[in-house]
């Protein structure tokens, strides 16, 4: 590995061009819309098909996601929405994962419906399933690794080898891992999706999404999906997220460090039923979660020993732990999944009654620890 493959290195430095831009240390924001070209052809026209700033952003995400290419979006679900449709025509068949992000359950179930593509929903992709419900016109396998709120862990080898014996395309979203700890291409997907807006962002201060791949299909994406469907990324967001991924890899370091500590805590209380958090050795395929990633970021999800209501005023007891929806951000924040949500929605994704999805931010561990101490304490 040399020094431009260390994820550190091209967060900090790839796309330097001090040169270019009169010794700057931090390269330009390019704000405009338009590109004259009416003294020199430099190539650029328009930003929502190509932008110097957003150009850099992505080379930074290419080479941490060990692809030939990225694309980013204005939010992940923009890049989910955007790769997606690219692949897929009336009359083709997608099979998903249950425990996936849910409005990408929606998108299929309600909008890649209208254009006559159906969709099946698996739970465990496993070799048996896949088989059972792979067609002739199954063009796409969708999946996440670890998923949403339940953290199941999927065989992203096996899957991408099934999808390629059948020439079936695979797009994976790897938000959970970020690119320091998991690379899907090299597991043999095509397309690797994230949230930006949750650790590449990490400041809870941006929307935003990225696609990795080969250079024809992001090349593609670039101007079929992002010219057409318009969900192109704002230079000023790409700005902040070249900013913040300066610090991504000593933000991840603390983030997992932080929920080991958190996860151990709740293992070991006797009020918690159980947690689910792929870097504990309990966790069901904590095994194969070794085996294809090389961490663990922040975020937990662990049900009481309580019914809804106690597991709620648990939440509100949190002092330190704001509520609400998103993750991945600098602040320690808890959601309420299998309190709040629709109760066929959780079935649908195989959450458990009672479940609490939290995110472990970049405060101190231990009074982290304490704050969860005597919101249990007081239950
Ligand atoms: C938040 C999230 C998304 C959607 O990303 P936005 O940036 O909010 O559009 C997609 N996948 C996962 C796993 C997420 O957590």
């Amino acid at each position: 590995m040399n020094h431009t493959e260390k994820p550190s290195d091209i967060c900090a430095h790839l796309g330097d061009e001090y040169d270019r831009y009169l010794g700057a240390i931090v390269p330009p924001l390019f704000q405009n819309s338009l590109f004259t070209c009416k003294r020199q052809n430099h190539g650029y026209a328009y930003s929502r098909v190509a932008n110097p700033t957003i150009e850099i952003l992505e080379e930074k995400l290419a080479a941490l996601e060990h692809a030939q290419a990225a694309r980013v979006f204005s939010s992940g679900i923009g890049a989910i929405t955007a790769t997606i449709s690219s692949l897929l025509q009336s009359g083709d068949h997608v099979i998903s994962l249950r425990s996936a992000y849910y409005p990408v359950t929606e998108f299929l179930q309600n909008e890649m419906s209208k254009f006559g593509v159906e969709s099946d929903f698996l739970e465990n992709f496993s070799r048996e399933e896949l088989e059972k419900a792979v067609k002739p016109n199954t063009k796409l396998i969708y999946f996440e690794s670890p998923s949403s709120n339940i953290f199941k862990i999927l065989p992203i080898r096996e899957i991408g080898a099934f999808a390629k014996e059948r020439g079936i395309a695979t797009a994976m979203d790897n938000t959970w891992a970020t690119p320091l700890y998991q690379n899907p291409l090299d597991l043999g997907v095509d397309y690797t999706i994230h949230s930006a807006t949750k650790y590449l962002g990490g400041h809870s201060d941006v929307i935003a999404g990225v696609v990795a791949g080969s250079k024809e299909k992001m090349d593609a994406l670039r101007v079929n999906e992002r010219a057409h469907w318009g969900a192109c990324i704002d230079p000023f967001a790409a700005w902040l997220l070249i900013r913040s991924l300066r610090t991504l890899e000593v933000r991840m370091e603390r983030h997992s460090r932080n929920a080991q500590q958190v996860a151990r805590f709740f293992q070991a209380h006797p009020k918690v039923r159980r947690v689910y958090y792929p870097g504990l050795e309990s966790h069901e395929e904590h095994e194969l979660a070794k085996h294809q990633m090389r961490g663990f970021s922040g975020l937990i999800s662990f049900v009481l020993n309580a019914d809804k209501e106690r597991s709620m005023q648990f939440v509100k007891n949190l002092e330190i732990f704001q509520e609400g929806p998103s993750w991945g951000g600098f602040e320690s924040v808890v959601n309420t999944p299998g309190i709040t949500s629709l109760a066929e929605v959780t079935r649908f994704e195989g959450v458990p009654d009672g479940l609490i999805r939290m995110s472990v931010g970049l405060e101190d561990a231990q009074s982290l620890i304490e704050d969860i101490a005597q919101a249990l304490e007081r239950l």
